[in-house]
This record gives C-alpha cells, structure tokens and sequence, in this order.
C-alpha cells in the first residue's frame, strides 16, 4: 500500500468538480486517508512548488495556486503514486490522453486541476507539509 499526496486546484475547486475528481480516484481503487479545503497564501505555494523555483512559470504558479481554495488529500492503494499520475494525466491538458481527469476537467497548462506526487519519496515529503499523523487514516 502506497499513500499519495492529491491536491484539486483552485480552478477545479471554482468550477464545483471535487465530487466528480474524487469520483476517479475512489472508483479506481484510491481510498481518501485524509482531506482538506484550505486557501494557500503565496508564501505557501512557494514552498510546496520550491522545486520549480527557477523556472519561467514558478510567480505564476504560486498566483494561481494561492488565487482560491484548493482541496488536498492523502490517497492511499496499491501503487498510489503512480495510480494518481494516470488518473490526472499529462501536465498539458492539450495532451492528456481522453478520460483522464486533466483532459476532463483543466483549463490550460497551468490552471490544470489536479496536483499529484511524482514519486514515493516526494509523496512523503508533501503528504508532511499538509497533514499531522493524526490526521492521516
Ligand atoms: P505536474 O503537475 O504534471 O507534475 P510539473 O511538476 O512539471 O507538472 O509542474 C508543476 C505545475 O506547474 C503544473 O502542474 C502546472 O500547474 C505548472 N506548470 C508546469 N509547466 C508549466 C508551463 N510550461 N507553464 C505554466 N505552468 C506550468
Ligand atoms: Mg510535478
């Protein structure tokens, strides 16, 4: 059992879809361990995202990500990291194949609906940043 960190942004949150991306995750065998509506401030943003600091999009990024309410979660199933990456689909919603939650759901390369861990290492990492253990079941 793998745990993963799943956040639904701001864009998605606006358009009134977290039921219908929770939807994909619980019916492909994902089971919400933990779960929040927070607003971010930029300071936030820019630490969740630090690794993108140096690129062309980082501002931005944290703009948008602090602009509304996003909900995050823990995932939890079998080969979490990797289950989550397949169900959003690519970074570009341009190029996400059919059926994923991006090319359902995003806006535009940056407004792209969902976040998702890109490794166990990093899911542990973020699944910190958001949630106490108490907090995680
Ligand atoms: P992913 O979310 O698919 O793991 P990255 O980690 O590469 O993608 O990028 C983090 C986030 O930064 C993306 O989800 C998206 O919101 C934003 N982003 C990535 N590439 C661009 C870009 N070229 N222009 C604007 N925003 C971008
Ligand atoms: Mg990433």
């Amino acid at each position: 059992m793998e745990k993963t960190l799943s956040i639904i942004k701001p864009d998605a949150v606006a358009k009134n879809v977290i039921g219908k991306i929770i939807d994909r995750f619980e019916s492909n065998g994902l089971r919400i361990a933990a779960m929040k509506k927070i607003k971010l401030t930029k300071e936030d943003a820019g630490k969740f995202y630090e690794v993108h600091k140096e690129r062309p999009f980082y501002n931005d990024l944290c703009e948008y990500m602090s602009s509304g309410p996003v909900v995050v979660m823990v995932l939890e199933g079998e080969n979490a990291v990797a289950k989550n990456r397949e169900l959003m689909g690519a970074t570009n919603p341009k190029e996400a194949a059919p059926g994923t939650i991006r090319a359902d759901f995003a806006e535009s390369i940056e407004a792209n609906a969902v976040h998702g861990s890109d490794s166990l290492e990093n899911a542990k990492k973020e699944i910190a940043f958001f949630f106490a253990e108490r907090e995680i079941l």
